[in-house]
């Protein structure tokens, strides 16, 4: 089998990687909704890939897995790999996991990152309200993540929150925290705590931008309330670096579960990590990291260490739940949960087929058995929605 084209189309705001083959197979893979800049960058790899036999996933990745970077840079790389899959598990007629070893779980449990519900304000008393609605929806979710401090809007809403400037840009403010700011944060994270109850999990989405005595203060103070993990207090989100030795600092200090690791491109950066012992938990996306099985090799490097996974996901798109579902019924035992990316707009239910419906039941999501990725276009609605430039996707 050749590869004979590569493709990508731009749907409903989730650019869509297409790589065409010579034996009528077709794979999917997907980037996330807020990256349709990455069009161009995908077919910068076009020419790299042709003629090669994406079945030999692992030698197509040869080509192109080092023109990525940390996100969003790692995006297209990681795209082409689900593609590649995809085809693989078309081509021998078994689903995606079969290929990445077999399963080790029915279900998967996802969680839900609470964001997706708006709030009317930073107040302990909106976070409360939020986290309430997300525990009443029917999908049942059994983890709740929710953004605080430089991830939420507490920078610029709560009056003298921190001693740094709010810097232009989403996250990307910095700063050491006011005492205030602190004690702000810490009733947010008690009145979700509050409204939850111990039946739900709550992980708290932190920055990047705080610092280390800060995030020791915060992780200190949380610890009674048995949080899932503090996420990327103090690198992270399109940070283009980790700083390992930092994080050491603040995991030493705590009981409190901490966790980076959605902007890493490739298993080389979550070396120090893992080895240094610096976080509990990494949530890896495999839409950013260079792929489904790149993050099969992170999870089994980061359970010889004691280290948890939680991959990263909450723009993924359908080819990305489908991904996210293949990958995590093979991961070890220090799997947790993934970030349930959900669709937006809705019409996507419309033009895809494959997924369980409902797709979440009891905050999980049973795995598929459908080759490859087992989601896949219907061609019939998806071309209604394919913008003028991109009309001969599906040709
Ligand atoms: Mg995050």
């Amino acid at each position: 089998m050749k590869i004979t084209d590569l493709k990508c189309a731009v749907i409903g705001g989730y650019p869509v990687v297409r790589v065409v083959t010579d034996e009528g197979i077709s794979g999917y893979g997907e980037i996330e909704g807020s990256k349709s800049y990455l069009k161009s960058h995908v077919l910068f790899y076009r020419d790299r890939i042709l003629g090669l036999d994406p079945t030999d996933v692992e030698w197509v990745m040869l080509a192109i897995r080092r023109l990525g970077g940390f996100k969003p840079w790692g995006s297209s790389v990681s795209a082409i790999e689900m593609a590649l899959w995809d085809i693989a598990g078309k081509a021998a007629g078994i689903p995606v996991y079969k290929l990445l070893g077999g399963k080790v779980r029915d279900k998967v449990r996802v969680y839900c990152t609470a964001s997706k519900v708006p709030m009317n304000g930073c107040e302990p008393e909106h976070y409360a309200e939020n986290v309430k609605l997300i525990k009443e929806l029917p999908e049942g979710y059994t983890i709740i993540k929710r953004g605080v401090s430089f991830h939420s809007g507490m920078p610029h809403e709560v009056p003298n929150f921190h001693y740094g400037s709010n810097s232009g840009g989403a996250h990307a403010s910095r700063g050491l925290l006011t005492e205030r700011g602190l004690k702000h944060v810490i009733a947010c994270a008690e009145a979700m705590k509050e409204a939850l109850g111990d039946e739900i999990g709550l992980a708290l989405d932190c920055g990047p931008g705080m610092m280390v005595p800060d995030a020791i203060r915060l992780a200190r103070a949380v610890e009674p309330l048995n949080l899932m993990w503090l996420e990327d207090m103090l690198t992270g989100d399109y940070t283009p670096y980790v700083l390992p030795d930092l994080y050491r600092q603040v995991t030493e200090s705590t009981s409190t579960p901490i966790h980076t690791g959605e902007q890493i491109y490739l298993r080389q950066h979550f070396k120090e990590l893992f080895e240094k012992q610096a976080v509990n938990v990494v949530g890896p996306d495999p839409a950013d990291v260079g792929g489904i099985a790149e993050l099969k090799w992170i999870a089994e490097y980061a359970d010889l260490h004691g280290i948890l996974m939680a991959p990263h996901g909450v723009l993924d798109g359908m080819f990305g739940i489908a991904a996210h579902v293949q990958l995590a019924a093979t991961l070890p035992q220090n799997y947790i949960a993934f970030e349930f990316p959900g669709a937006n707009p809705d019409w996507w239910f419309d033009i895809v087929t494959g997924l369980p419906d409902p797709i979440i039941k009891d905050g999980f999501i049973n795995v598929w058995d459908t080759p490859g990725l087992g989601v896949d276009f219907i061609e019939e609605a998806a071309k209604e929605r394919l913008e003028e430039e991109d009309a001969d996707f599906f040709d």
